[in-house]
């Protein structure tokens, strides 16, 4: 099942998510449908609050939609350890139409546990580097438009107002 994904500026997306106490049935079909949702959407990583639950669960896969070899579902996942710092230009299925420069640890260690709630340690580089820390700060309210300066953040924001404009004007 294709689940909507949540758009910025929707407030669901500013909040910090609470911890998965269980992996339970309700939760693994969640599961299911949060990876066909990311993968219909060519995306390489997903968070819980993007469909609207607030909670800490992700789905990743860097090897992307056309190749789907390497998808991690992580439950509370969490950087334990981090290195070095790298530049990398980042979109958002939750923020259409934007892309910004965001500076990121180049190697991060991530503990959490997987689908059946077994404790997994994943130690990454380039870009699973990155998904991680960018679908984790979407577990701590955080989206790559808090990352973006201000004046890009406001001429977004201007941007977003228009579309509604537009949209309330079709509609009436
Ligand atoms: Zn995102």
């Amino acid at each position: 099942m294709l689940l909507e994904i949540v758009k910025y500026p929707d407030p669901r997306l500013g909040e910090k998510c609470a911890r998965v106490e269980a992996v339970t049935p309700e939760l693994s079909e969640l599961i299911g449908h949060m990876v066909e949702t990311m993968y219909e959407k060519d995306g390489v990583g997903l968070a819980a609050p993007q469909i609207g639950e607030g909670i800490r669960l992700i789905t990743v896969d860097d090897t992307g939609p056309k190749e789907r070899k390497a998808l991690r579902i992580l439950v509370n996942p969490e950087i334990v350890e981090s290195a070095g710092e790298k530049e990398s230009e980042e979109s958002c299925l939750s923020v259409p139409a934007f892309s910004t420069k965001i500076r990121r640890k180049e190697t991060v260690t991530v503990k959490a546990q997987d689908e059946k709630g077994q404790d997994v340690c994943i130690r990454a580089e380039g870009l699973l580097a990155v998904i991680l820390q960018h679908e984790i700060d979407h577990l701590d309210g955080v989206t790559i438009v808090d990352h973006a300066g201000r004046l890009k953040r406001a001429l977004y924001d201007k941007k977003i107002a228009k579309w509604r404009k537009n949209r309330e004007q079709a509609q009436a």
